[in-house]
């Protein structure tokens, strides 16, 4: 690979993760409830914004959100099925 071929990667590459970002900036915007209980997420709470977790699955396009309580039940089940 040419210095040529690397920096046209490098901007490719540049480009898709910009991509990448925006859609799930946008996918987030349309999330509004925990996954798993439903709990109303309040986009307007800055405590809501630091302690939800949210999980980008690039590859289904899918965009998964957790309250800290549900967060806390997906941690036990990976150690419970890791453990196996
Ligand atoms: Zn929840």
């Amino acid at each position: 690979m040419n210095r040529k071929q690397r920096r046209a990667l490098a901007s490719e590459m540049g480009k898709d993760n910009a991509k990448k970002i925006t859609s799930s900036i946008d996918l987030m915007m349309t999330l509004e409830s925990c996954c798993v209980c439903k709990t109303a997420f309040d986009r307007k709470s800055r405590e809501h914004a630091q302690t939800w977790r949210v999980d980008v699955y690039s590859q289904e396009k899918q965009v998964k959100l957790y309250c800290p309580e549900c967060q806390k039940k997906v941690e036990l089940v990976k150690e419970i099925i890791e453990k196996e």
